[in-house]
């Protein structure tokens, strides 16, 4: 790898030059003062030499150190190496043996609602009324005067009398903040005084068509429960966050996603009512962030399919952009979930026979899909679509058959979840080399009560890793945070043990799915970016790739699967520069 080291003037001269044609090519004057930044005494998993979707990884190689420069990998090897790269102005970690990889790539979060989820209040494990309203008052300290307090996931059944809460529970703590939780199945909120003020509620105020103001029997004044259609009376005078909002939503974000470990994310962007009319806030703001140098996470920004036009006529295609920030996929929905059971299927839901789910409107008919899956793959634009039930998969898969041809691999079509698959597909995702976009937790979370839903046949062939990898289907690993929690060492957790939340699987729900922790780490590294066309940039720790490496508190290989999700991140270095680092 290094050439030569020669020395002017006492600044050593390294001239570096790299066999692989794909790498790229880094500039030898930028090395005259050594590299920025070189870790040494490491135990570091490259996930070299990568694998591409089909192909069995061979074993994977280890090293001890990394020097960078300019953000980009400059040289993996051993310590007595990669020292050889140390000059006056190199920042040197030493890793004492500490474990590193790269930095985890999420293939599906929605950041815009998580940021601004990580800002809200969030009673989800509130046991009782009293603990409700503390953690209201909480918050309300946290916050200016006038700023709403949002958020919820509050279930009263959880309570020991199991009674709605009201807002005399919570007006003498809140008296600057308007107030607006939502139950947790979002049938339902509460609003304080000050907020049903604001929202003009008073005594008098009718309930509408489609919802309940929920009066006290005694006094009969609104006891600020509204549900169903007349929560709008309330949410529509919750104002948009203002542009400062915004930046302070995201930057909790990036802080969470460095706490974590993930160094790039592909995005579902926003859809529809912020300020300025959808996406183009968020992804200005995300710009704004790279120009001002605190976007610390890289950004893959997949849009809404409806409006793919607006990509086109601009002539953005997939992968425009920087390292930052790139863009050029849209996304769009086939079908809904299991649990609204939404989702599209063959066959009824083993609990309501008269459903099979539905599309969406998008897919109403397929065609209709299919026309803005053919406009927008013909303007270079990559396709993401939500699909769920095995009706949903299938139908997409037609389509992408149709609109790819022969050459539907080169395409990277996605489908995002393809959580219920008819044994037949799988080989399809393969031959067609669609990308399998899938959420590990999602089979311990609704692996709880999956099978209330479809029956035991169906599940069998529900988050079916192990089958998209053995059809060799393109697999990437996200969370759909806020959907799941952002976290990947849970999704690794999840897919190496396939333990569902309430302790009832210890040995794993279709344990033949299991992932091995090597393939966890694949998925959830250079699987993803292949699924944003970006293996070439990073997802190993390769020279020539983006210097995103992070370190955790153990070896995931040698714990215990059950312990993984204790592990912790203790270091987010990316583009060679430290970003996180626990005390
Ligand atoms: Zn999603």
């Amino acid at each position: 790898m290094r050439q030569s080291i020669s020395t002017a003037g006492g600044v050593i001269i390294l001239a570096v030059s790299f066999a692989a044609s794909n790498q790229a090519q880094v500039s030898t004057g930028h090395l005259s003062r050594g590299a920025d930044f070189v870790l040494l005494h490491g135990h570091l998993w490259t996930g070299e030499p990568y694998a591409g979707p089909g192909e069995k990884p061979a074993q994977t190689r280890y090293a001890e150190a990394l020097a960078a420069a300019n953000g980009r990998i400059l040289a993996v090897g051993d310590d007595s190496e990669i020292s050889a790269y140390i000059g006056p102005n190199t920042q040197v970690v030493d890793l004492q043996g500490r474990f590193a990889m790269p930095g985890f790539i999420d293939d599906h979060v929605h950041f815009v609602d998580g940021s601004f989820q990580l800002l809200e209040v969030d009673l989800k494990h509130a046991p009782s009324e009293a603990e409700f309203a503390r953690l209201i008052g909480e918050k309300a300290k946290t916050l200016p005067a006038g700023r709403w307090i949002l958020g919820g996931n509050w279930d009263e059944e959880a309570w020991p009398d199991a009674e709605l809460p009201t807002r005399g529970l919570i007006d003498a703590l809140t008296p600057n903040n308007p107030v607006y939780v939502s139950r947790y199945d979002g049938h339902a909120g509460l609003a304080n005084s000050l907020a049903l003020k604001l929202a003009g509620v008073t005594r008098d105020t009718p309930s509408p068509v489609g919802g309940v103001i929920v009066h006290d029997p005694k006094t009969g004044e609104p006891t600020g429960i509204l549900k169903d259609a007349a929560q709008d009376l309330v949410l529509r005078v919750i104002p948009n966050p203002s542009e400062r909002e915004f930046e302070e939503a995201i930057r909790t974000g990036l802080a969470e996603a460095r706490r974590v470990g993930v160094t790039s994310v592909e995005d579902m962007a926003l859809g529809g009512d912020t300020p300025d009319g959808g996406f183009a806030s968020e992804i200005r703001l995300l710009r704004r962030a790279e120009i001002e140098g605190w976007l610390t996470c890289r950004f893959y920004e997949i849009t809404p399919i409806e409006q793919w036009q607006r990509l086109a006529e601009a002539g953005i295609s997939h992968g425009m952009g920087s390292d930052w920030l790139q863009l050029g996929a849209v996304k769009g929905f086939a079908d809904g979930s299991l649990g609204s059971r939404t989702a599209w299927f063959f066959d009824p839901y083993t609990d309501d026979a008269s459903n099979r789910g539905m599309p969406l409107p998008m897919m109403h008919p397929p065609a209709k899909m299919e026309a803005a899956v053919r406009g927008a793959d013909a303007a270079g634009i990559q396709l993401a679509v939500h699909a769920i039930g095995d009706r949903a998969i299938a139908e997409m898969l037609d389509i992408y058959a149709r609109v790819g041809g022969a050459d539907a691999p080169v395409h990277r079509f996605r489908i995002e979840h393809a959580q219920h698959m008819r044994p037949e597909d799988f080989k399809r995702f393969g031959q067609l080399g669609i990308v399998a976009s899938m959420q590990p937790y999602h089979a311990i979370d609704d692996g709880r009560w999956a099978e209330k839903r479809i029956g035991h046949e169906r599940a069998r062939y529900s988050y079916a890793w192990r089958s998209m990898l053995e059809a060799g289907a393109p697999l990437a690993f996200g969370t759909d945070w806020p959907v799941a929690p952002l976290n990947p060492l849970l999704g690794v957790y999840a897919a190496v043990t396939r333990a569902t939340l309430d302790g009832k699987h210890p040995e794993g729900w279709f344990p033949e799915q299991r992932l091995t922790v090597d393939e966890a780490l694949r998925a959830y590294t250079q699987g993803s970016a292949y699924a944003a066309f970006q293996e070439h940039d990073k997802g190993t720790l390769a020279p020539g790739k983006l210097a995103d490496v992070i370190v955790l508190s153990d070896d995931p290989f040698k714990t215990a699967p059950e312990k993984i999700r204790d592990l912790t991140v203790t270091m987010t270095i990316v583009g060679g520069r430290v970003v996180q680092q626990m005390p």
